[in-house]
């Protein structure tokens, strides 16, 4: 076997060793090594997760339905639940689109979507920042593909104009909200973009975005009024939904093509029943928490404003980076806001590129003005 743990010893040495933090949840408290702190690393991001009175509600329905805590199989073979379905409808119809497909996450969804659509004659043209997951999809697709410099849609033209005709079909693919910088894509760009070109289909991660913007928390897409151009349009459960799971929302066809080649989907156990119940629970409840979003953005536009120069102004949403560029000075200036009372992360490469270490702030709705003030005061 390798020497695995010098290898472990040389992580630890240049500051980049991950450990599974210990951690007490306590509403948007955690508690870690006898500190308690303010939470500003969730993706909890309308503060739903520890809300005891959706809990309830959810459970009194549930003692009705009793939907079961397994599926048992993949839904290709008896874990097709009409939860599930039923949820598919009303999501595609929240969207006015054809047709909704579920994933067990949203890493599920990004490995899976583009290795079953992609092949030797797609081009796939990426943002520089997509997520981890999308990168794994664009690899294992075996498709090729080029990244073009991130949210530079010239550049991202000049690839559509040298690759035109050249391939069967060329994918534009990006975030919304980007993970680690906080910043919005300009979807209208690329649905212009897109159009402009024969062949092109547009993919759009909306994880960080659904529930959080637009008019009824529908994401970017619902926002920039464009819902209808985009042609996978994926978004995750995990975050804003205070759930587990994924959508991607497409035309019919591509829904019934996902399901005969999409690997994760169809060699995986589905998720259990009552989980999408909960998804249901919550998603139909979206419009309803408007609330939530204006307070979100409020003191998002407050740390921003406080962290710009510091990294912060790249930000356009709840994700604000505060750049501050070598993993270890990154790592004592998180351990000294934990210290304060803000539990907040260090982001260090390969997460982030080389020499942008930085703490990332991710707010969420049960954080409030004052909160921020106080963090502005210990920065
Ligand atoms: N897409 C993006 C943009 C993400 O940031 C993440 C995870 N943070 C995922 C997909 C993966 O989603 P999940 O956690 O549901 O696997």
């Amino acid at each position: 076997m390798k020497d695995y743990n010098s290898i472990l010893q040389e992580l630890e040495n240049s500051g980049n060793l991950r450990r599974l933090p210990e951690i007490v949840h306590k509403g948007n408290l955690v508690e870690k090594g006898g500190l308690t702190m303010l939470n500003l690393s969730s993706n909890d991001y309308l503060g739903l997760a520890s809300r005891r009175d959706l809990q309830q509600a959810f459970l009194e329905e549930w003692q009705e339905k009793q939907y079961p805590f397994s599926s048992s199989s993949s839904r290709l073979l008896t874990g097709n639940f009409r939860i599930y379905t039923e949820l598919e409808q009303v999501i595609a119809e929240r969207f006015n689109r054809e047709a909704t497909l579920l994933f067990n996450s949203g890493y599920h969804a990004n490995t899976g979507i583009l290795p079953a659509l992609a092949d030797k004659q797609t081009l796939i043209l990426a943002d520089k920042l997509v997520h981890a997951s999308i990168i794994d999809g664009i690899l294992l697709s075996n498709a090729p593909f080029q990244r073009f410099r991130h949210n530079d849609y010239d550049q991202l033209e000049t690839l559509l104009q040298k690759n035109t005709g050249q391939y069967e079909q060329i994918f534009i693919v990006t975030e919304s909200i980007f993970s680690m910088d906080g910043d919005v894509a300009d979807l209208r760009r690329l649905v212009s973009l897109k159009k402009s070109y024969p062949d092109v289909c547009l993919y759009v991660d909306e994880a960080h975005a659904i529930g959080v913007r637009g008019k009824n928390g529908l994401g970017i897409a619902e926002e920039q009024d464009c819902i209808q151009e985009i042609d996978l349009l994926v978004g995750t459960f995990g975050k804003a939904l205070a759930s587990m799971g994924a959508y991607v929302i497409c035309s019919r066809v591509i829904r019934e093509y996902l399901i005969n080649c999409m690997r994760p989907l169809i060699f995986s156990t589905a998720l259990p029943p009552a989980q999408i119940a909960w998804t249901q629970f919550i998603f139909e409840r979206l419009p309803e928490f408007s609330e939530e979003r204006e307070r979100l953005a409020t003191t998002s536009h407050l740390l921003i404003d406080a962290l710009s120069g510091k990294g912060g102004e790249i930000s356009g949403s709840h994700i604000i980076p505060y750049i501050i560029g070598d993993n270890k000075d990154c790592i004592l200036k998180a351990e000294e806001l934990q210290r304060k009372g803000f539990y907040c992360l260090p982001v260090r490469p390969p997460t982030v590129p080389k020499g942008t270490a930085r703490i990332r702030f991710s707010l969420t709705a049960d954080v409030t003005t004052e909160d921020i003030q106080q963090l502005i005061q210990a920065l």
